[in-house]
């Protein structure tokens, strides 16, 4: 599903993981597998990410459902809506 606001534009999501701190739950890749590929030995095997609108709710959700805390949204990037005079084409929001 792709988050989309009132005024037509698209947000996709920047996540931060911590390898580190993984501890191979799963349960992120089982609710986002484009967005959270893991390694051979089943922990999360990205640092940084831009999540493209179409996965992310699912980003979303597999975030939350990290029950290690290595996996955080650190913005929301707005895309498109050209006929919002003056917006720029990519608009960070911290969360
Ligand atoms: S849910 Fe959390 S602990 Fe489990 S694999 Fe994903 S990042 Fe690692």
């Amino acid at each position: 599903m792709t988050v989309r606001r009132p005024d037509g534009r698209t947000e996709s999501l920047l996540v931060r993981a911590h390898p580190g701190i993984c501890e191979g739950w799963g349960n992120c890749h089982r609710w986002a597998p484009h967005s959270y590929p893991l390694d051979a030995e089943g922990k999360i095997d990205i640092h940084m990410l831009q999540v493209p609108p179409e996965w992310a709710e699912s980003a979303w959700m597999g975030a939350q459902a990290c029950p290690a805390g290595a996996i955080s949204i650190v913005g929301i990037v707005a895309t498109g809506g050209a006929d919002v005079e003056g917006a720029p084409a990519d608009e960070p929001v911290p969360t």
